[in-house]
Parts: structure tokens; C-alpha cells; sequence
């Protein structure tokens, strides 16, 4: 969208936790974190059941964080108790802090250098053991990536990516528990330090990357303290980057490191991948990013029957790994009949609506209707597109690359022309340029399907 209809950065953070809710159009929302993006079936237990105290609708957002939304204004401590008994609130303090995004594949791809789990696991355990630590901003985004690139470097603040030494000497994990056991770690792995999605001339081996992100933390709540308390992100700073790698002895680096730091297509979309042990790994889309309670409890099921985790990705899918290849197809069949997309090229990838119809009671369109039209009617690779039921634009992410807002003519920002437009009047914009108006969500369809990269098939 447009920097004319872009939020500003409030000086406050309000950033939504589960002790903290977010006065959203269709009631309260609540934002679980799930540092390193795993989940067992228990917690998925415990959102089915936050699920159940609002619309019974759990989001996964671009972030790997998992929302609850049309939740009672009171819903704060009964959703607390809940999530807290399934281990998804282990610091109350640190609620909305344990921003981590991992591998989700985590050491298991041919391509993967080392296990980022156990380092996920010691870094979460470390922040909230850290109550400095509980005054970084709620956006502040950390990353673990095994050298496979499935982790969305590009969106984080700071991050650590491994990849093969070139001294051949470094030094390596042993005895603390830390990566694959030490004799299947090759000295040269090490991890680069990234900052606000770009290199930095840092690397260190895997025993101290815990270390490293905690004293990252600390600096950045040092910097923003001098320069501007307001900030959110280490982007936010002036010359955020390079201010930050100075105080770590590091300088940003412009060399082409093999890993994306630009926003592009799906890192993880839905199929099967073989691992490097023989195993499958098993990923699959929830359309419009979007579990309902009974999927929840469903997954849970599945977990129970294959005894491994889930694992979030910021493409909103959901990936059980070590799946023996004779299961495989049968846990697949499982999770389509929960509704789920397990293969590649669905038209429900890179599609994304608010709560809209049925769940809001300020929907002027059908969203979730308008989108399962979309669903049938996008190319594999279309670009990003969201429909907002309302103005209020709820769940919509800044680069959305098509937006479609119900009502959104009636927004000067958006309508250019000024003209006055009925509720049920769309709003189409593309690139963050207002594009087109449409009549109703018909018209609106008509007008994407013009269109050429989004033209349906003849
Ligand atoms: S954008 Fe959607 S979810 Fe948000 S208030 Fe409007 S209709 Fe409700």
C-alpha cells in the first residue's frame, strides 16, 4: 500500500502479546510468539482451546508468530492460563519479546550445515532468563538459518546464517549441548551476523552463537536508548546497521554471501522434500494462512500419531519432519482432509484475507469467498494479494504487492479521484499505487483477471 495509507510509528509500542491484547475491529487479538516456530501437539492443544475464547480462528502471520483474534475484552488471564500450561508463556515478562525465527527444516536438508533447534531452544531459554532483555521492542525480530535459506533473513533484525568456514580451523560446539553432536559438526561451519537483513564481516562458530545474539540485544537497547527510544527495528536507527555492527566489532559487507536478503518468492511452499537422512519432510499451506479450531486439533492428532512437532514458516505453512517415506502419503491424505494444501503450485500461496465475513462484524464483503474465487483463478508464483473486508485493513502486510479493500473508496488516501462510492465498492491497488475501483467483488475479480500474470489458464 501506499505510504499515504501506511500507519506511522507510534511513539509506544503496542505491540499485541498474549498479556497484552490489541483493540482490533473484530475484538481483541492476541499474538502467541513461538520462538523458532515449533509447536507439539499440546500446545497446539492449548491455541485450540485460546482459539475457542474468540472466533475459534488461529492466524499464522508472516513473522512466525500465531494470533487469536475476537477474543472478549477480558479474555487476557483465562488465555494466559491456558498458554502457560501448554509452555507457550514461560516469562510473563518477556510475552512479547521472543521474536525467533529458525529453520524449520532445522540441519535436515541435503543443503543445511548444522541443527539451528538446540540453538533456538538455549536462545529462548537465555532471553527470558535475561530481564533486561524484557524492554526490547515486541518487533524486534531475531534468525537462526542452517545455511538452507528457508529462514526469512530478509525480514529480521538480527540474524545469524550459517555457512562453510574459510580457515578450515574454526572452532565448534562440543559438550555443550549445543547443534549435532560435535563429531558431526565440520570445524569450518560458522555463523555470519546479519543485520537488518544484510551481512556483516562477523562470523563465529556455533558455541558462541547464543552469546553473540544476547550481546546484539544488548547493544541494540544501548543504541536506541542514545539515539532514539522510539525505534522498533535496528533499521529504524540511523545507518541502524552499520551503528549496530560497530558496537560489535563488525562492519556490514556488500559480497554476495549466497543467501537472499531480498523479499521474493516462497521460501517453503507446500510438497514433500526428502532429507538428508532418507526421511521426508512434509509441508503443507493453510489457506488464507488460517487454522481453524478443529484444524488445530486435528494437526494435534497427527502429531500424536507420528510423534514429531509442527514447524511454522513465515509463508504460512506448517512442515512435520522425519516422516518415514511409507507414511509419507498417508499423512498427507490426513492433513488435506483437514483442509490443508500439500501441493506445490495451489493458488491459495501468497493469498491472504482479514477475518472479514462471519468473524467480523464490521465486514461490508465476503472475503473468504472472494479469496476462494482467487484461489481457482491465480497462476503458481502470482504476487502477493490480500483483500481487506473493511477500510480497517486488519492482518494486511506492508508490501503486499495487490491489495483489495472493501470500501476503500470512501478512503481519500486511496481514492484518488474523490468520487463517492457505495460500501460494498472495492478499492484495488497494486505496488502501493491505487489501481482500479471495482463495483463489487464480480468486478473486482474481473478487473485481476486482467491482469497478464494473473490471467487465468483458457
Ligand atoms: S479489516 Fe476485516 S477484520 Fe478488520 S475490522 Fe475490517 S472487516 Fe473486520
Amino acid at each position: 500500500v501506499s505510504a499515504a495509507v501506511q500507519p506511522a510509528r507510534p511513539a509506544a509500542d503496542r505491540c499485541p502479546g498474549v498479556l497484552r491484547l490489541h483493540d482490533a475491529g473484530d475484538g481483541r487479538l492476541a499474538r502467541v510468539r513461538v520462538p523458532g516456530g515449533r509447536l507439539t501437539a499440546v500446545q497446539l492443544d492449548a491455541l485450540a482451546a485460546g482459539a475457542a475464547l474468540g472466533n475459534e480462528l488461529a492466524e499464522l502471520t508472516s513473522r512466525g508468530s500465531v494470533q487469536l483474534r475476537g477474543l472478549p475484552a477480558d479474555a487476557a488471564a483465562p488465555l494466559a492460563r491456558l498458554l502457560a500450561a501448554g509452555g507457550l508463556l514461560p516469562s510473563a515478562a518477556h510475552d512479547r519479546v521472543r521474536n525467533l525465527l529458525a529453520s524449520p527444516l532445522a540441519g535436515r536438508l541435503p543443503s543445511s550445515l548444522l541443527d539451528t533447534d538446540p540453538l533456538a531452544d538455549a536462545f529462548d531459554a537465555a532471553l527470558c532468563a535475561d530481564a533486561a532483555l524484557a524492554a526490547l521492542p515486541g518487533r524486534l525480530l531475531f534468525a537462526l538459518d542452517d545455511g538452507a535459506g528457508l529462514t526469512a533473513v530478509a525480514v529480521s533484525d538480527v540474524a545469524l546464517v550459517a555457512e562453510a568456514g574459510t580457515d578450515g580451523g574454526g572452532r565448534h560446539g562440543g559438550g555443550d549441548g549445543l547443534g549435532p553432536v560435535a563429531s558431526a559438526v565440520p570445524a569450518s561451519i560458522v555463523l555470519r551476523l546479519h543485520l537488518a537483513g544484510a551481512p556483516t564481516t562477523l562470523t563465529v562458530a556455533p558455541d558462541a552463537a547464543v552469546a553473540l545474539l544476547l550481546q546484539a540485544a544488548h547493544a541494540f537497547l544501548a543504541l536506541r536508548a542514545r539515539v532514539d527510544p522510539t525505534a522498533w527495528h535496528v533499521a529504524d536507527l540511523p545507518d541502524g546497521a552499520a551503528a549496530l555492527a560497530g558496537e560489535l566489532g563488525a562492519a556490514p559487507t556488500s559480497g554476495d554471501l549466497g543467501v537472499s536478503t531480498t523479499l521474493g518468492s516462497p521460501l517453503l511452499p507446500p510438497g514433500r522434500r526428502v532429507q538428508a537422512d532418507g526421511r521426508v519432510a512434509l509441508t503443507a499451506l493453510a489457506p488464507l494462512g488460517r487454522l481453524e479450531h478443529r484444524q488445530l486439533a486435528g494437526l494435534a492428532r497427527v502429531l500424536r500419531g507420528t510423534g514429531g512437532d509442527l514447524r511454522l514458516s513465515t509463508d504460512r505453512t506448517v512442515t512435520l519432519v522425519d516422516l518415514a517415506a511409507r507414511d509419507a502419503g498417508a499423512v498427507a491424505h490426513e492433513l488435506e482432509a483437514l483442509g490443508l494444501v500439500v501441493a506445490p503450485g495451489s493458488g491459495w500461496e501468497g493469498l491472504t484475507t482479514c477475518s472479514g465475513s462471519g468473524a467480523c462484524r464490521r465486514a461490508l464483503v465476503d472475503v473468504r469467498a472472494a479469496a476462494a474465487a482467487r484461489a481457482r483463478r491465480r497462476r503458481p508464483g502470482a504476487p502477493a494479494e490480500h483483500w481487506s473486508a473493511c477500510p480497517r485493513r486488519c492482518g494486511m502486510s506492508r508490501d503486499v504487492a495487490i491489495a483489495v479493500v472493501a470500501g476503500g473508496a470512501r478512503d481519500a488516501s486511496v481514492n484518488a479521484g474523490g468520487a463517492v462510492a457505495s460500501a460494498e465498492t472495492l478499492a484495488i491497488a497494486r505496488d502501493g499505487r491505487p489501481d482500479a475501483q471495482a463495483a463489487d467483488v464480480a468486478h473486482a475479480l474481473e478487473l485481476l483477471d486482467t491482469d497478464p500474470t494473473e490471467r487465468p489458464a483458457a
